[in-house]
């Protein structure tokens, strides 16, 4: 067994505090990473106060990058000291329709997540990459481009590829126009990635201070939602719309931005949904999860290509509860990451 130390939270909105624990030992196909760099994604903090008594401690971390230290005997694809990055899914069954097509996180199983979930082989439950190493099946281990900052590319995997994900399959490019709701950990990086497809970006915010934030981020168009005037200018414009806010808020006037046959995109997920059926007429609403491992090594790819990562305050790790704090408030552009070696 490999020895391990890591943050863990033990009770509903307590205050994460440290845990010493043990990582298996790895199986011919798994990967050692020493744990360098993990974003702190806002499924973390509702984890922590969602927490079931039976589910502590649990350690957080699903977006994480680092150095792989030890490699199985049938692992071909890494060797030791490599720079690599995971996400939020560690395995699947690997045969249903939406494993065959690399579009893991919708395994009719159920994927194996980084976090609070179970080992699909020994019954364990996961611990997150709040920690110093991580051991992880090779398949969803990802080898980080060159250039890319360790620190910075860690939120790709979850914020990063959820955002990828709609953008790809609604095959956003030049000439079309996208709206994304929410200037945030993921919204950051919605926008960037698809200014660099080649798209005009439109904002939709609350928060007017944010305006100028988003337009630094390559957003051609701000709009402040509550603003009914520069909504209904905005009425039939869009192509998609991706949304990222949490929080529950009508859809209707969304919905109304997009084009004939456009479509909105959840990300965030408020338990009901409120919109009026006539302004989904000749449009479509639909919930998206996390990219698959075919799209994050596209996204991979594309980052290192056009030099995208995600804009972010690093903090050590035994800072957690700073960031968990100051993420519940609303106070981060765009992404904490924590530095796990500080
Ligand atoms: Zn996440
Ligand atoms: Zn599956």
């Amino acid at each position: 067994m490999r020895h391990v130390t890591g943050y863990a939270a033990f009770e509903p909105d307590g205050q994460l505090r440290p845990l010493e624990f043990w990582r298996r030992d790895l199986r011919p196909d798994d990967v050692a990473v020493r744990v360098t760099h993990v974003g702190v994604c806002h499924s973390d903090l509702h984890a922590v106060e969602g927490l079931r008594s039976g589910a502590a401690p649990l350690v957080p971390g699903h977006e994480f990058t680092g150095e792989v230290t030890a490699v199985g005997p049938e692992v071909t694809g890494f060797r030791v000291g490599d720079r690599v990055a995971v996400g939020n899914v560690v395995d699947s069954c690997g045969r249903c329709p939406s494993c065959l097509a690399h579009r893991e996180p919708y395994c009719l199983e159920f994927p194996q997540l980084t976090y609070g979930g179970v080992d699909r082989h020994d019954g364990t439950a996961t611990q997150g990459a709040y920690s110093t190493e991580y051991v992880v099946r090779d398949a969803f281990v990802y080898a980080l481009p060159g250039d890319l900052d360790p620190a910075a590319a860690a939120p790709l995997m979850c914020a990063g590829v959820t955002t990828w994900s709609p953008l790809r399959r609604a095959g956003v490019g030049p000439g079309q126009a996208v709206g994304v709701v929410g200037a945030g950990g993921l919204g950051h990086l919605a926008v960037r990635f698809a200014k660099a497809l080649g798209a005009e970006v439109v904002v939709f915010t609350t928060s007017p201070d944010k305006a100028e934030a988003a337009r630094r981020l390559g957003a051609d168009d701000v709009v402040v939602s509550r603003d009914e005037v520069a909504m209904t200018a905005r009425a039939g414009s869009l192509d998609v719309v991706v949304d990222t806010a949490s929080a529950a808020h009508d859809l209707s006037p969304l919905l109304r931005t997009l084009r004939l046959d456009g479509r909105l995109v959840l990300l965030g997920l408020p338990d009901r949904l409120d919109v009026e059926t006539m302004a989904l007429l000749g449009r479509s609403l639909s919930v998206s999860g996390s990219g698959g491992s075919g799209e994050i090594r596209e996204m991979l790819a594309f980052c290192g290509t056009h030099g995208i990562a995600a804009d972010v305050e690093v903090l050590p790790l035994a800072e957690v509860n700073t960031a968990f704090r100051r993420l519940a408030a609303g106070d981060v552009r765009w992404r904490f990451v924590l530095d796990v070696a500080a």
